[in-house]
C-alpha cells in the first residue's frame, strides 16, 4: 500500500514539476512548450502531462498562494507519529 501511495505521490510531484518547468519557459524565455512527457525508465512507459494554458495558470496561482502563505508564516504543523519520529526537527518542534 505504501509503495502504491509513494508511486502516486511521485507521479503527482513529477506532473507538478513539469508544469512549473513549462511555466518557467513561458515566463522567462517566451516559449510555450507544446508537450510535456514523463518517461518512466523502470517500465519504459510515457505519460503525457497536460500543460495547456489553464493548467499553467493554475500552477502559477498555486505557487503564488504558497509563497504568500510562507511570507505570512501560515504553514500549520501536521504532526504524525510516524513522520515525527523520522523528522529532523522533532527535538525542537513544539508539535
Ligand atoms: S516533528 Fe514537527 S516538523 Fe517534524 S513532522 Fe512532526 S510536526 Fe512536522
Amino acid at each position: 500500500m505504501t509503495t502504491k501511495l509513494n508511486i502516486l505521490l511521485n507521479l503527482l510531484l513529477s506532473r507538478a514539476k513539469l508544469k512549473i518547468y513549462a511555466l518557467a519557459m513561458q515566463k522567462e524565455q517566451g516559449i510555450t512548450p507544446k508537450r510535456a512527457t514523463i518517461h518512466e525508465l523502470d517500465n519504459n512507459e510515457q505519460i503525457d502531462v497536460d500543460i495547456n494554458q489553464k493548467e499553467l495558470d493554475g500552477i502559477e496561482k498555486e505557487i503564488k498562494e504558497t509563497i504568500n502563505k510562507i511570507i505570512k508564516r501560515d504553514f500549520p504543523k501536521t504532526p504524525d507519529n510516524e513522520k515525527c519520529t523520522e523528522c529532523d526537527w522533532n527535538l525542537i518542534c513544539t508539535k
